[in-house]
């Protein structure tokens, strides 16, 4: 039986996402960006809440946990440094699994934003959560971690399947995309760019994506092709990523 999740648009750019595990309807919401906003999905869709599954501490990510938590006796799963936001029920690493019901959830390490930042892949759905590791044409901001880790991290992701649906934390596709376009001119990158543009326009979201659309258009991804553009004098796949990355820092577009 398949996963359902449910995704909406929460504080300024988030996205809340529910996840519900059909054969058994365990259910678990992906970080708390906005508790308000997440109980009342709840609440209209008639859904309990049994698990937090938290990717990193940030606030827009952890900081509901308190509020949903006193709502719903939910119990929270995440990494060990979300305990700098709120406490844990169960800490998670990378290579752990997360039971939903009948649904696996494998825990993928994904270092760099912030240093214990982790993903959650249901294989079987072809499913991933990656909170603010990878994003639709972009990538998180290394708050944390070295771009050796956020490149290793990315590419942990990027070995997933293609079809695989990626639900990232953020909209940040338009902004992305317009970086992307200062340092690649693929006609793939082009094309998904005027549909992002377009669909924002409708105020349509541009999430989830897919890890074979990133592999073909997302810079981040591409960065070791790209890094030449950017500044990067040719060393290891990380230092090019890092050179794309901190091009992007400095974008004003
Ligand atoms: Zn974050
Ligand atoms: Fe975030």
């Amino acid at each position: 039986m398949p996963l359902t999740v449910r995704q909406f648009a929460c504080l300024s750019d988030n996205y809340g996402f529910l996840a519900r595990d059909e054969a058994t309807g365990r259910t678990a919401c992906i970080d708390t960006p906005d508790a308000a906003a997440i109980l009342a999905e709840l609440k209209a869709l008639g859904w309990g809440l049994d698990f937090i599954l938290n990717t990193h501490w940030h606030e827009d990510h952890a900081g509901g946990n308190a509020e949903v938590v006193a709502a719903t006796g939910a119990v929270v799963v995440g990494p060990a440094e979300v305990t700098r936001m709120a406490p844990l029920d169960r800490e998670v690493r990378g290579g752990d699994t997360v039971m939903l019901g009948e649904t696996r959830f494998d825990v993928i390490e994904t270092g760099g934003h912030t240093l214990g930042h982790i993903a959650y892949h249901d294989a079987a759905d072809a499913i991933a959560f990656v909170g603010d590791t990878l994003f639709a044409l972009g990538c998180g901001r290394m708050f944390e971690g070295t771009a050796d880790q956020m490149w290793t991290s990315l590419q942990r992701l990027a070995a997933l399947p293609d079809k695989t649906t990626v639900y990232c934390a953020h909209e940040y596709t338009a902004a992305n995309a317009r970086f992307a376009l200062s340092v690649d001119d693929d006609p793939a990158l082009k094309a998904r760019a005027a549909q992002v543009f377009a669909a924002r326009e409708r105020g349509e979201p541009t999430v989830p994506t897919t890890i074979g659309a990133e592999k073909a258009t997302n810079p981040f991804l591409r960065a070791p092709r790209l890094a030449e553009r950017v500044g990067a004098d040719g060393g290891p796949d990380y230092q090019a990523f890092g050179a794309v990355r901190a091009a992007k820092d400095n974008f004003k577009g």
